[in-house]
This record gives structure tokens, sequence and C-alpha cells, in this order.
């Protein structure tokens, strides 16, 4: 029988670069870790896929899904509920595979109480003045939407320290590159591998 695959969980503030370092990661890697994809209700984005990027649901579907215990965990974004559903990510790490799931904070802490062995990488800003440059660069924000994205921000890297990792996205590349180290190391753990060994030899 397969190891029960691991969970990978990538947060951090809003703007820092989840989203981007996340499709480098399975661009460069795309069939070693399968993406938990999350149930949101804002409107796609153009470009956006249903059922690839996000499931995009109405407010009502989503409460129904909390209510039916389908969430591993959800949080209020932006006026927008964001959640991951459990159903699909239970089964792939009971057959083996890797999951890897890109979250905001306090969507992270849920997942931190509820999954004890996940493993929980924090994505930072090099500065908080490079954060109000992207968000702005981004355009997509008005001034008080970015105002308060920041301080948001501010409060969210104070919470760096329930991480497992922390990265500095300074450059896409080579975040990547320590997201990929990171991964590379977990699965090299000594106790994960005897836990195969002992299976094996145990029959
Ligand atoms: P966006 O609207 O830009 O796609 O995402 C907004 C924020 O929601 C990002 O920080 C993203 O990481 C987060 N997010 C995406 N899916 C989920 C989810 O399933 N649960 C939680 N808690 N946050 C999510």
């Amino acid at each position: 029988m397969n190891e029960r695959g691991m969970l990978f969980l990538l947060s951090g503030p809003s703007g820092v670069g989840k989203g981007t370092v996340r499709k480098a990661l399975f661009k460069r890697n795309p069939h070693e870790l399968l993406y938990s994809i999350s149930a949101t209700t804002r409107e796609a984005r153009r470009n956006e896929v249903d059922g690839k990027d996000y499931f995009f649901v109405s407010k009502q579907k989503f409460e129904q899904m909390i209510n039916e215990g389908q969430m591993l965990e959800y949080a209020q974004y932006v006026d927008q509920y964001y959640g991951t559903p459990k159903t699909r990510i239970d089964e792939q790490r009971q057959q083996g595979n890797d999951v890897f799931m890109e979250i905001e904070v306090n969507g992270a802490m849920q997942v931190r109480a509820k999954v004890p062995d996940a493993i929980l990488i924090f994505l930072l800003p090099p500065d908080l003045m490079q954060l109000r440059n992207r968000l702005e660069l981004r355009g997509t924000e008005s001034d008080k939407v970015i105002d308060e994205r920041l301080k948001t921000a501010r409060q969210e890297i104070l919470m760096m320290t329930n991480y497992d990792y922390a990265v500095v996205n300074d450059k896409v590349d080579k975040a990547v590159k320590k997201v990929q180290t990171i991964i590379g190391a977990e699965r090299l753990k000594a106790k994960r591998l005897a836990n195969s060994y002992i299976k094996i030899l145990e029959g």
C-alpha cells in the first residue's frame, strides 16, 4: 500500500504573489502535485475556468456546502467566500498523492488546527513597500481596498510564526525553487520513509 500523501499549503499576505508562485510551481511540476481547487462566490475573472481555477458557486450553494460539512476550511475575504472542499483531498492523500493548497491566512490556521501533519509554507513580501507597489501595479483595486489589504497584510505577517517554513518572494523563480526544496526535503524525512519500510518488512 502507498504511504499516505502529504498536504502542502502555501499562504501569505494579500498581494504577495501566492497565485503566481503556485502557477509557476505547477508549470514546472505538472504531475508531481495535485492542486486543491477551491470553491468561491466571487465572479470568474477573464481567462478563469470553472472547475480548473475555482469552482464558482452561488452564496447559497457555498453556505449549503458549509452546513453539510463539506469544507475543510473556509473564510470570507473581501466580502466573498473562499473555501476548500475536503473530499478530494482526503481521497487523493489516501491514494498516496501529495496535495497542494494555496489559500489566505485565516483558512490556513483552520488547516493547521484540523490537519496536524499539513506542511505550512508562508510566502513573505520582500518588504511592505513592494507589497503596495504590487497591489497598485495590478490595478484592479481601489485605494481604499489597497489600504485595507495593507493593514491586513501587516497583521498577517505577524502570523508567520504559526508556519513551518517561510519563503521570501523576491523573485518568482527563486521562491519556486525554495518551495520545491521544502517539498523535496519533506519527502525525504526519515520518519516518513521509515514508516514505508516498516510496512514492507511487516508485509
Ligand atoms: P483571488 O480572488 O485573488 O483569486 O483570491 C483571493 C484570496 O483568496 C487569495 O489570497 C487566495 O489565496 C485566497 N483563497 C483562494 N482559495 C481559497 C480557499 O479555498 N480558502 C481560503 N481560505 N482562501 C482561499
